[in-house]
Order: C-alpha cells, then structure tokens, then sequence
C-alpha cells in the first residue's frame, strides 16, 4: 500500500552537507523527499497527508562498520560457542535498537548481515538498511582464523555459512570474492593487517600480500564492487592503498606520509573509535586482546587526531560487535562514534557529515541515493528533540530521537 503524502516542519534542519536551515519544510512521497525548502514557501498538501512538527530534522544516521554476530563478548572464538540459528536470532533485537538510535543503515563488514539484510528487506524483520560484505575475509593464521582451533575445525565452520574466511594465493582469493558476490554482498571485505581479537597475530603486520589484495580489489571492481581493508599497522594501509582498496577501517598507525596516501588515492577512513574506547569493559576479553588494545588505543585517537586535521574523508562506523542489551560493544549505541569524533577534533556539523552524507560513499558504486536531505533523495530521516550542534550527546541517547522514517515510511515515533 502507498504511504500518503507526509510534510515535516522542522525548526532546525541539518541537510548532512552544508549549512543546516532554520524553520524549513520537507515533503516525502513515494520513498523520496519530494520538495525540500523555507516553511513559508511549502506547496499545499492534500488534506489526507500527515503533517509533523519536530523541533529538529536530519538524515538517518549510518553506522559504516557494524558486524552481526550474534556474540555476547567481542573474542572472535566466541562464534565457535554459539549454534548459528542462536547467533542470528539474537540479532533479530540488534537490528531494531539500531533504528530506535536513528540509524537507517548499516555497513556490516562481516557478520550474517547479508542474511538479515534479506530478511529485512522482505519486511520479516525491522531494521536498518543493510549492506553487507559476508565474510571476514583473511590469510591463515591472519585476522580471520582462530588460531587455537584446528585448521579443520575453522574450515567447517567457513563451509557451513559461518562469517570468518582463510585465503591463501590468487585462486582462493578470487574465490572467497566470487562467495561474497553469490551471497549478494555489496563490498568486501579484507584483513589488511593482523588484528587486536585473534590470538597470534601482530596487528602491526602487513597480512595478504600486495598481489593477494590487487586480485580482491580486481575481481570486486569487475562486479562495481569495493573493498573496505581492516588495517592497523601502516605497512597494511599502505598495501591496502597500492591495491586500491577504497576503504581503509580502524587506520590505528596512520601517520602524515599514510594520510597523505590516501587523500591522493581518494580513500575514506572508518574510525571505530568506539570499539577503541569500550572494548575494555567488554566482560568476556581475552587477556591476549586486551594486551593488545593497551598498546593501540591511544595510537589509535592519535591516528584519527591526525587524520582529521589532515583533511582526510572520514566515515562514522563504530565496529559494534556484540549482541543484547547489557554489553560493552552492543548495537544501539552508533552515535557514540560521533561523540569521539567531535571528541578527536571534528566540528559536532562535520561528525554529522561524517554519519550522514559521506556515509554511503563508503560503498562506491553500490551507494544509494541517501544520507542527505535533497529533493529526489531516499526519505531516511530522523527527528531530535533537541539541538546536537549545541551538544552532541544529544544524538548518543536513543530517547531523544523522536522519529524515524526508513524508506519514507515512519518506524519510531513517540508513544501517544
Ligand atoms: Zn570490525
């Protein structure tokens, strides 16, 4: 069924590139913002249309580095522990508080979210857009292997749809993109360097080798796909740049000669200073990991210190990997991630940009027409209750997120 016509008048309108308009109107029809202007200048709608005044309207947020495990602790062997059918219905009520938080869409860059996205688009679930990788794709013993397990005991779990994947050599390159691609994923992603949740692997190390990451970056290219490189160390961002990957994710040993690569590759950084943040009151963190993270967390808020006044593009994604309502890293609350940037240096209106307009540059050619309110774009929209310009943690509390419209059709509204 056609949703009527619906007008929201709003005081204060952030478009999510350039400058937010006092006392503007927006008219959505059909999916899409139909007409976008000062209120005085609206057109006349039908008397069947519904007509909402809020105090502050913006583009649904995004979240470009979310995963859907299913996981109550952010240790990667943790999957081995959960049936998958337990892992996926748990995120059944991710998906949801995502959207209750104002987020209309969600990068998953390895997790079930190409199933969810699935079951969501069907309307069998609520839930924010979801553009899916699939798999963790990574060398053995890379980011993606559990290094205790038998290799055995990993390769099953690959083969019976579970989300972290072992590659070695062109041809297995190749294939793990064909998989992705089978499952309709709309990027790929790899593991540029070792990481801070596997075991044995140093994450300032380079992992795949320059021409393993050019054949990932080739074959996702021939289906306009991109892919978004998970890199700490600098030799992996710089790897990861030569291949000509167009994300660089986490980025934790950016330095000037990096930042400078990617500006001129035209490459977005997704910051995860969330997961960076809270990963230590994560309950379940291995000893090993969190070794790890105390020696990269505060390299990491330097890394996107730096990027930031070095004018690199930067993306909001938090690395939400956990599951429920009383974990450390659980969905719900992206909006964290802009807390940290305006934290790092951005302006509250750049670390707006950031979750709203340059958002679904993140997926190259698979971007849609969203994150800004412009006449002809997606109707993803949320209203506030109060002003985040003036604080930004306003965005950070669920509550006050008055509204939410996904696709034109409202998905949160207040109580009455
Ligand atoms: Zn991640």
């Amino acid at each position: 069924m056609a949703e009527p016509l619906q007008r929201i008048d709003a005081r204060l309108l952030i478009p999510g590139a350039g400058d937010p308009l006092r006392d503007a109107s927006l008219i959505v029809q059909g999916g899409k913002i139909d007409w976008i202007g000062p209120a005085r200048e609206a057109p006349d709608v039908a008397e069947d249309a519904r007509v909402f005044s809020v105090p502050v309207l913006m583009p649904g947020m995004w979240d470009c580095h979310t995963h859907f495990t299913g996981l109550h602790g952010a240790a990667l062997d943790n999957a081995m522990h959960v049936p998958m059918p337990v892992a996926v219905a748990r995120c059944v009520g991710d998906a949801s508080r995502a959207l209750d938080a104002g987020f209309t869409s969600v990068r998953e860059v390895g997790g079930y979210g190409v199933y969810l996205a699935r079951v969501i688009e069907e309307g069998a679930m609520r839930g924010p857009h979801v553009y899916a990788a699939g798999d963790l794709i990574s060398q053995t013993g890379g980011h993606a292997d559990l290094h205790s397990y038998s290799l055995g005991c990993v390769a099953d779990y690959a083969a019976r749809d579970g989300w972290l994947h072992t590659c070695d050599g062109e041809a297995e390159c190749l294939r793990a993109v064909r998989l992705q691609l089978r499952r309709n994923a709309k990027l790929i992603k790899v593991c540029a360097s070792g990481g801070v949740l596997t075991e044995y692997d140093d994450p300032r190390h380079q992992q795949f080798t320059d021409r393993e990451l050019r054949v990932i970056v080739e074959e996702a290219a021939r289906a306009d796909r991109i892919v978004a490189a998970h890199c700490h160390g600098k030799a992996g961002i710089m790897a990861a740049l030569r291949a000509g990957v167009h994300t660089i994710e986490h980025g934790t040993y950016l330095d000037e000669e990096a930042a400078a690569a990617m500006k001129e590759a035209g490459a977005i950084l997704v910051t995860t200073r969330f997961t960076k943040v809270r990963m230590r009151d994560d309950k379940h963190l291995p000893a090993y990991a969190a070794k790890k993270l105390a020696v990269t967390a505060d390299r990491h808020r330097e890394a996107v210190e730096l990027a930031i006044r070095n004018g690199v593009t930067i993306a909001s994604g938090t690395d939400t990997i956990t599951s429920g309502t009383d974990t450390a890293l659980r969905w719900g609350l992206h909006a964290w991630e802009l807390v940290y940037l305006v934290e790092a240096g951005m302006t509250p209106l750049q670390a707006i940009e950031a979750a709203t307009a340059t958002a679904p540059q993140t997926l190259g050619p698979q971007a849609p027409r969203a994150g800004r309110l412009e006449a002809g774009w997606d109707a993803d929209l949320c209203a506030l209750s109060a002003n985040p310009l003036d604080d930004i943690k306003v965005l950070a509390d669920p509550g006050n997120v008055s509204h939410v419209w996904k696709s034109g059709r409202l998905e949160k509204q207040p109580a009455s």
